[in-house]
């Protein structure tokens, strides 16, 4: 990797986007997973083929893009769906990842992992972890205002990340979310002039 990788990391509705737009508007290059796993699973992405061929038309809707209805509840329903999924995903989100991240230029680049901490592959791959951290309850209500699910189901994924505690053990860095959307920016510049005093210069 050409240069020093930042992992931006955080629970559902913490901020990560939020926070990585900010970084972008700084310069910063920004590789998102979640961006490439949509891209990847988009009517004409790469994963497409080989979804229809693993899990037939079902998961396949009348536009070409992956029916994210179906492949859920396929997911949900059966733990080996669910890995076969991850299977043919994961590899192919992390070696876009790398592939954007070698043709980034900088002082140092941002990788978004909403699971930063689980994988280790990722892990591999930065410097410095970056954790945007919240109240639960900030999260929630953000969460529901954003998606419109019931608190039982957001509460439900958030029941299935790591706890807020052991991602705070982690970080080595940590921006605090709770404020207003101009208190996160300052953080990120923050952030920002410290990775490039601190960071660029490391290797
Ligand atoms: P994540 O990417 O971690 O899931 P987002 O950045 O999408 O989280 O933030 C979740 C929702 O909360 C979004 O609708 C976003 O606009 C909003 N949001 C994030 N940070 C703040 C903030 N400090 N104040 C108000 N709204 C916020």
């Amino acid at each position: 990797m050409p240069i020093e990788i930042v992992g931006l990391t955080g629970g559902i509705g913490s901020g990560k986007s939020a926070a990585a737009a900010h970084f972008v508007t700084l310069g910063v290059p920004v590789v998102d997973t979640d961006v490439i796993a949509h891209a990847l699973t988009a009517a004409d992405g790469v994963a497409m083929p080989l979804l229809a061929a693993e899990f037939g038309r079902q998961v396949v809707a009348v536009n070409g893009a992956l029916d994210r209805a179906a492949m859920r509840a396929l997911a949900f329903a059966d733990p080996a769906n669910r890995r076969r999924l991850e299977s043919i995903l994961h590899p192919l989100i992390r070696a876009e990842s790398v592939r954007q991240l070698d043709a980034a230029r900088g002082p140092y680049a941002l990788l978004v992992v909403p699971l930063l901490f689980e994988n280790p592959d990722y892990l591999a791959l930065v410097r410095r972890s970056l954790l945007v951290d919240c109240a639960e309850e900030v999260q929630l209500a953000r969460v529901q205002a954003r998606s419109g699910l019931t608190a039982e189901a957001v509460r439900a994924i958030m029941a299935a990340q790591m706890p807020r505690a052991q991602r705070l053990a982690r970080a080595d860095d940590v921006i605090d979310n709770d404020g207003s959307l101009a208190a996160l920016q300052l953080q990120v510049e923050a952030k920002h002039q410290y990775y490039l005093a601190n960071l660029a210069h490391s290797q």
